[in-house]
């Protein structure tokens, strides 16, 4: 490596976050951009990610905002049929890589060093590390550091279960499932989260019988119906979904009834409609999904597992028998990271948090555009101020709030206006081409009547959930 780099900005991490953010820097601003990532190619964690694993939302709305990432084809087959393309690991990857190859290494503006982990700095002054050659490259920012690895998740590939596993048991990651070939037992899946939801879809879809399949769901979770978050022709959906929500949040007695109305009314889903959900990480599934997870009928809540022995699970609250020769499969990492928030925006560096619910391309654009374009970090910070990881149904309600209260005041923004509403990434950009769509039209009087008493009545419902 050479003596010293010099950029305007070192960005960490080549993943969704740092690609679209280095898209924004490169059109609304003429700096430098050097990236680095401990990974062998851009793409974040869909470099490691299982398989089968897809995007949980529309390709329309993902990836870096100056190139369009799939078809925009509605799928005629499928779990998917009906609803528009979900890019998979494999196409995410490629794209991932286009856009560095013929978009950002082109401009002259860009230095991507892949395989290199950051080691830190101060003052300008910064270093990181080949893990080929165990070279130090020490590099001088003149801007600022952008930090995308601060909330890091985990992915089950490059994390170890978070239990253990006594000798002669075989566990594995999702992604291994697929190169399995010798196991006539059964499966017990351990976890949760979207990644056990996808790993046990896969099973079904590929001969397993449901009733080989043994589910260890610490917690039931609240998923979003993939009916109501689709871009394009299928847009009035996604907008009378979000009038819904605001009914419902300005006329429910309680957190609980929010959402127990929103699941009548088909917007949220849950596998088993006997248990009362503790999770919402905001994931998306459709309903085919959940009519194959129903039919797996042998699901273990006893928390969660601690340690795998053969032939039995030590769970927090019990243990399990389980079939002696089970493949026990790791869906358990910790998927978001619980790092407390800090400023996005400082003098030497740009912190990458959420600021609001979902469609995180379109939010680590944004913050882009404001490092580029915005006058100071006040107003930075003022416009989009990060909110916490969301965990449990009460997070995602004041997520909402923050969605509601900062959504407005960067669309009053000239400069954040004009943006979002030329940018693919945001999902209501086109919504005025179905002015005229009945939907639409009826939707925009519910969020008239009940936009602001949604704002007033979740924060009662929180504070009294609070007290
Ligand atoms: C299975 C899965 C499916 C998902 N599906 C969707 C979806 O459909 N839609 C959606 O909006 N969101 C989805 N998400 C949420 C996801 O968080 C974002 O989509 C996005 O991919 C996260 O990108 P990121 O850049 O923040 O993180 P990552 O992809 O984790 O990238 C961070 C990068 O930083 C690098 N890095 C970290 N520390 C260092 C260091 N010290 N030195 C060098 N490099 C470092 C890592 O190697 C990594 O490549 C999904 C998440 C998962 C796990």
């Amino acid at each position: 490596m050479s003596d010293l780099i010099e950029t305007d900005y070192l960005v960490v991490g080549a993943g969704a976050a740092g690609m679209a953010f280095t898209d924004a820097l490169l059109k609304h601003s003429d700096a430098t951009v050097t990236i680095v990532d401990r990974r062998h190619a851009p793409g974040g964690h869909w470099i490691d990610a299982y398989p089968f694993v897809h995007l949980h939302q529309p390709s329309a709305f993902y990836g870096v905002d100056s190139v369009p990432l799939g078809d925009d084809a509605l799928d005629q087959s499928g779990l998917n049929a009906g609803f528009y393309g979900l890019a998979g690991a494999d196409e995410l990857r490629a794209y991932y890589a286009r856009v560095m190859q013929q978009h950002f290494l082109p401009s002259g503006r860009v230095r991507f060093f892949p395989g290199c982990d950051y080691r830190g700095g101060a003052a300008g002054r910064h270093t990181f590390t080949s893990r080929l050659t165990g070279a130090t490259q020490e590099v001088r920012v003149r801007r600022k550091l952008v930090d995308t690895a601060y909330l890091e998740g985990r992915i089950p590939a490059t994390s170890a279960p978070p239990f253990e596993v006594a000798e002669g048991v075989r566990c594995v990651p999702a992604g291994e499932v697929v190169r399995v070939t010798d196991h006539s037992g059964r499966y017990v899946v351990i976890g949760a989260g979207k990644t056990a939801l996808d790993t046990c879809v896969w099973l079904l879809t590929h001969g397993v019988p449901a009733a080989r399949i043994q589910w260890v769901k610490p917690r039931e979770g609240w998923w979003l119906n993939r009916r109501y978050n689709q871009p394009h022709t299928l847009l009035p959906d996604l907008y009378a979904a979000a009038g819904l929500q605001l009914q419902v949040m300005a006329q429910a007695a309680s957190v609980d009834e929010v959402f127990t109305r929103l699941e009548s009314s088909g917007y949220l889903l849950r596998v088993d409609t006997t248990v009362t959900p503790t999770m919402m990480h905001g994931a998306i599934v459709s309903e085919e999904e959940l009519k194959l997870l129903r039919q797996i009928q042998d699901v273990v809540r006893l928390g969660r597992v601690r340690r795998i022995e053969p032939g039995r699970l030590v769970l927090d609250e019990g243990t399990q028998a389980t079939a002696p020769d089970a493949l026990y499969v790791h869906c358990a990492a910790k998927g978001l990271s619980a790092a407390p928030v800090r400023p996005i925006f400082e003098a030497d560096r740009v912190t990458v948090q959420p600021i609001y619910w979902g469609f995180a391309c379109f939010q680590f654009a944004t913050l882009g555009v404001a490092e580029a374009s915005l006058a100071s970090d006040e107003d930075r910070n003022r416009l989009c101020p990060p909110v916490a990881y969301w965990d449990t149904p009460a997070d995602y309600l004041r997520t909402y709030l923050a969605v509601l209260a900062h959504g407005r005041a960067r669309a009053a923004h000239p400069v954040l206006n004009v943006w979002a509403n030329a940018s693919r990434l945001n999902p209501l950009r086109d919504i005025g081409r179905y002015r005229d769509h009945a939907l639409v039209q009826e939707t925009r009087g519910v969020i008239k009547q009940h936009g602001v008493a949604a704002v007033s009545n979740v924060m009662t419902l929180l504070a009294g959930q609070d007290a």
